[in-house]
Order: C-alpha cells, then structure tokens, then sequence
C-alpha cells in the first residue's frame, strides 16, 4: 500500500476499533468493599456494577451503590433497595447518547425517589429509610441523598469533596423553616416536668430528619425530594466513602479517610467500621461502601501527594463547568474535580423543570413522576398554582398525573398533616 494513500484509506474496522479502544480508555476501574456492624438489622446495601444503560451493551455499563438506614422497621429500607433503580431507570426515556443519559439522570433521580415513596405509601408501610445512592458511569459520579447517611470523595490529588446533603433538622436551618412554613412543628421531646431532650424533632411524627423515603405517619412535608450532585473526576480518579450515620456520629471525613489511607477498598471498609465501633462503641447500625475509582491497570490505590491544602478542609469550590471550556483550553487543569450539576431544592416544579437538551424529557402524555400513560389534557402542569412562575405558564410541562400532583400539593403543605404521633409521646429517631 503506498503512504499517499493511507490518509484516506483506514479501514472501517480499525476504525471501530478505535473507537471502543478510546472508549475503554475512558472508563475506570471500579473497585468496591464494604462492611458493616448491625445494631437494630435496619442498614441495608447495594452494590450492582455491571448494569447497562443500553441492554444488551457492554460497553454502556454503569456501576450503583446506595445505603438504606431504616428506621421504626426495615421495611422501607428493603423496599426503597429492591425498587428504587428501577423507577430511577424508567424515567429516563430509551435511546439516549451517554452525554445526554447523564444530563437527564438529575432529573430522573428525583422522579425515582418520589415515585417510590409514593408507591410505599400506597402499601401502607409506616418505617422510614434514608438514602443515599450513588451512580458511577466512566469518570461521572451523581449522588442522590435524603436524610442523614453521607458520601465523601477524597480526589487522587488530596482535596475532600461532600457530594451528599445533610438532612438533619438539628443541622440544617433552611429545611428547619421549609418543614414549619408547611404546617410542621419543630422542637425536642417534652418529659414530664416539661423539660426538652434529644435532637431536634419534626411533629407530628417525632423524626429527626427532614428528607427521607416512607415515613407515611409523618407529616407529607419530610419529603423524599433528592439532594442531587453530579461531578466528573479527572482520569487520575479518586475514593468514595458512602456510610450510614453511625460512621459519621464517630468519625470526621478527614478521620476516615486517613485511618484507611493505603488499603485496599474491602480493607478500607472493614477499618473504618472498626475505627467508628473503637471510637463510639456499637450505638447504631454501622455500615461503610468504599468505592475506588481507578484509572485503568492501576488497581492498587496510590498514596496520594501532599496536600495542597490543610487537614479538615473541605473543598467549597469546584471547577464549574463552562460552556467556553473548549475554548479556554490553556486554564484547563487534568486533576481538578469538575462540578457538573447541584440542586437541593424541595420542591418539585424546582426538581422537575430543569432545562435538559432533550425535548424528549418532556413526554405530553406521560407523568413526570410514576411515568403512567395520560390521556390529552388530563396531565397538570407541575407550575399549576404557583404563586412565582415567572415567565413559566400553568399550561407548560412537564406534566403530572393527578395522584402524583395531590403528592405534590401535600409535601409543598398545601394539604392538612395528617393524624400523627403527639410531641408528647416517644419519638423514633
Ligand atoms: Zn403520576
């Protein structure tokens, strides 16, 4: 063949090839361990890494991990882990590229998590689970929270990143007046002689969390709403701590990450566990996923270099994503975290109507929520009754069914609390 010709003459099949070599270049290794102490049998774990965005596909895999901290029973947890992904999954229209799969999966988390809870209500179930659920796709991580269990990345450079919310009503004053401004009341036990104990509680109900999934004798207002954060790591890659609270009751980030720091990711597990149980004694359900995300051949996790910055920092600010990036290559940094997408909003016209490039998203006939087929016109406009819409009008979508819109009036408190467990009775926590 002569080498004039080669310019012009590649071959399709190595052409392929290119392809799935560069796509493969692209992916880490995920590598995960997890372990856990059970107090009370209500902590529960997934782990799926071979799921396929597009069936049938081995190369359009991504990887899943979720905590469930149950609490009055385990029957939320185990429902919220046997159905959660796939009402995530079935709120993601089929025959999506990879790019726009991970722009709708923000929006199809909370469908997912609120079509679940819906669903476990419907059973009557009365326990409650947080969440905390964890999508891996190449070099793509989105977390999705509610309630108290946390997820850390430690990036291969050093920096400490939270990705998930804390929904602690002692900790977190925004939702502390969301949950009061819709007809809740927050405030501690009352003991005989009228003195206050314990956390900070929501009445009726007496949970201490503000966000969870179940919790049907609770007011509608400790919604199922997903806190939601998607970053993109560089292809140095980077460890993810997803535990219950019974790690972070003993532990701070920076004292997990470093008693583990070396260890393989099944070691690192099992050492935070027994750092968490040396340090407070077996209080609670314990439980601990780490999760390794490597660049390919390189399985054994590296000691990372100095720090750039001091212990028990966090890292507030990431590189935001710019749609000028490409051409504002010379500031580019290769190691730096990139945050794609963060919403932590309660309310669902908020969660529901974020400007995906995908007009698809949008279906007419089909529940933003539980994704039932509608009849024309029987769909409500999720900005029905709203005092700000703006420029947004009642008759745009996306569009609820008239269950899922009741739901949504509920959890904004547009519906009377129902009968719940008095303040002064014993809380759950
Ligand atoms: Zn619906």
């Amino acid at each position: 063949m002569s080498t004039r010709n080669e310019h012009h003459m590649v071959p399709l099949s190595v052409l392929l090839k290119r392809e799935v070599t560069s796509e493969k270049i692209e992916k880490p290794d995920i590598v995960h361990g997890q372990a856990s102490q059970s107090k009370k049998g209500e902590d529960f774990t997934l782990l799926k890494t071979e799921c396929q965005r597009i069936p049938g596909d081995g190369n359009s895999t991504f990887s899943v991990f979720g905590i469930f901290d149950g609490h009055n029973g385990s029957a939320a947890a185990i429902y919220t882990k046997e159905n959660l992904l796939n009402n995530i999954v079935g709120a993601i229209p089929t025959e999506l590229s990879r790019d726009e799969w991970l722009a709708a999966l923000p929006r199809a988390l909370v469908a997912g998590f609120v079509k679940t809870d819906k669903d476990l209500q419907e059973k009557a179930k009365t326990s409650g689970t947080t969440v905390t659920f964890v999508i891996i796709d190449g070099w793509v991580v989105t977390v999705a929270s509610v309630g108290d269990s946390r997820c850390i990345l430690e990036s291969a450079e050093g920096a400490v990143y939270s990705l998930s919310a804390d929904h602690r009503l002692e900790c977190n004053e925004e939702e502390r007046d969301r949950v009061t401004a819709s007809g809740g009341e927050v405030g501690r036990l009352n003991i005989v002689g009228g003195a206050q104990i314990g956390p900070l509680r929501c009445w009726p109900g007496g949970l201490c969390l503000s966000r969870s999934i179940g919790d049907m004798d609770v007011g509608e207002f400790i919604v199922p709403v997903p806190y939601v954060k998607q970053v993109k790591l560089s292809t140095a890659g980077g460890r993810l701590i997803i535990s219950s609270d019974g790690v972070w009751d003993a532990l701070s980030s920076e004292t997990a990450l470093n008693c583990c720091r070396g260890m393989p990711a099944d070691a690192a597990a099992e050492q935070i566990v027994k750092e968490a149980l040396h340090l407070k004694g077996l209080r609670d359900d314990t439980t601990c996923i780490v999760v390794d995300i490597l660049p390919v051949e390189k399985l054994i996790p590296s000691v990372p270099p100095p720090k750039k910055q001091g212990k028990g920092v966090f890292k507030a600010m990431f590189k935001k994503k710019s749609s000028e990036s490409s051409s504002h290559a010379e500031y580019s940094e290769p190691d730096v975290v990139e945050e794609i997408f963060e919403e932590g909003s309660a309310m669902l016209a908020e969660r529901l109507d974020t400007e995906y490039p995908l007009c698809n998203m949008f279906k007419l006939f089909m529940c933003a929520v539980c994704q039932v087929d509608m009849k024309p016109k029987e769909g409500i406009s999720v900005h029905s009754g709203s005092s700000n819409i703006g420029k947004l009008r009642s008759w745009d979508g996306p569009f609820l069914c008239s269950s899922c819109q009741a739901k949504k009036e509920a959890m904004e408190g547009k519906k009377l609390p129902r009968d719940g467990r008095s303040r002064n009775s014993s809380g759950s926590d």
